[in-house]
């Protein structure tokens, strides 16, 4: 297979494009390349390309994990942490539902058989965590209200000895064929039902549990495992923890979104740290060994004599693990800070004052100045 085309690029937009400029590119480019207006392999190749990188453009969520990882977010080889992108059960029908309405005039809608089996829309749900949590993993445990198929009815919504009949205005296809007049010509627009709402059923006596719905809903624990290395606003994706699919259709999934509380001791971005390191005078001046507070705990530092302050060293491999492989990590940063005593006893006053006198004597400067008699022109041009 080529190598995959970067997405901003087949959209011809830019890395900080907002949605508005994604969604009027890939109209134009989807205006272009449709098959229906531009028949032909090439043409339909570019247009598969251009709907991919929409729909992940368009999508917060994946357009975060993209930027991050690139493609390699949706290849499968990412892990659950970066949720896993298929592109076969991506939206595209709301997509161009959403695109062609604007295109054609409203209506149209990608035909998709509603009486076949249909998979689970997905839900979604956050989940707080700390700083710590987010660097190394953890399990949470989400409650939920799941629903499930009704086993009074076993989905169908109708009453036990009852069954839902075909629908009368679109013959039990779930679609409704409009004709309309368009720039383009004549267009048949296909709809979906609005008598059964796309289901081709139409439910006379009603179930009594679940009020014809076919779905009872009921508070559920869900385990989560985050990963190792999760950012905050990235999504953990559980396999079909979602809402049912219809007509034997697998679940949709559940994205639980992480968000994190921040540790004031700990900037983070992306995979690197950032820290403050408080040094003394006498550590800076003749160098050693500084206890440096890590996410693994204290470790020790040797830096060079003549240290100043605002130093920034770097420990390695002491960051956040890479979502993807835990043994991977970033690196810490830290500004190294020569602390100034605010309170200083007796002694030590006296003994700073004698360091200062062997090395430069900073203290005593006016009264250097005194015997040399300064014009008034001359003292105003001290700095
Ligand atoms: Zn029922
Ligand atoms: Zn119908």
């Amino acid at each position: 297979m080529a190598e995959k085309r970067d997405y901003y690029e087949v959209l011809g937009v830019d890395k900080n494009a907002d949605e508005a400029t994604i969604k009027s590119a890939y109209r134009k480019l989807a205006k272009k390349y449709h098959p229906d207006v531009n028949p032909g392999e090439e043409a339909a190749a570019k247009f598969k390309e251009a709907s991919e990188a929409y729909a992940v453009l368009s999508d917060a969520d994946k357009r975060r994990q993209y930027d991050q990882f690139g493609h390699a977010a949706f290849d499968g080889s990412a892990g659950a942490g970066a949720g896993g992108f298929d592109f076969n059960s991506a939206d595209f029908g709301d997509i161009f539902g959403d695109i062609f309405g604007d295109i054609f005039g409203g209506g149209r809608r990608s035909s998709r058989n509603s009486n076949g089996p249909m998979r689970g829309a997905d839900i979604r749900a956050s989940v707080r965590i700390t700083f710590e949590e987010a660097v190394f993993g953890c399990e949470k445990e989400l409650s939920l209200n799941l629903k499930d198929e009704c086993t009074t009815c076993h989905g169908t919504g109708a009453k036990p000895g009852t069954q839902p009949e075909t629908c009368s205005r679109c013959g039990g296809r779930g679609q409704v064929v409009t004709t309309q007049q368009s720039f383009f010509g004549t267009m048949q627009n296909i709809t979906t039902c609005p008598e059964c709402n796309g289901t081709g059923k139409v439910i006379k006596d009603k179930c009594a549990t679940c009020h014809g719905t076919g779905y009872t809903s009921s508070l559920k624990k869900i385990a989560v495992t985050i990963p190792a290395g999760i950012d905050d606003g990235q999504s953990v994706r559980i396999r079909e923890k979602g809402e049912p699919g219809r007509n034997g259709g697998p679940r949709g999934d559940l994205l639980v979104q992480v968000r994190i509380i921040g540790n004031p001791n700990f900037q983070r971005n992306g995979m690197d740290l950032y820290t403050n390191t408080s040094i003394s005078f006498a550590q800076a001046a003749i160098g050693g060994d500084v206890r440096v507070n890590t996410v693994d705990g204290d470790v020790l530092f040797n830096i060079k004599p003549g240290t100043q302050t605002g130093t920034r060293i770097r420990l390695k491999g002491k960051g956040v693990p890479s979502i993807r492989n835990k043994a991977v990590r970033g690196d810490q940063y830290t500004t190294l800070i020569v602390r100034v005593p605010e309170k200083l006893t007796h002694e030590q006053k006296e003994l700073i004052k004698q360091l200062d006198k062997v090395s430069g004597n900073t203290l005593n400067q006016s009264e250097d100045e005194k015997p040399k008699k300064k014009s008034f022109k001359d003292k105003f041009k001290l700095d």
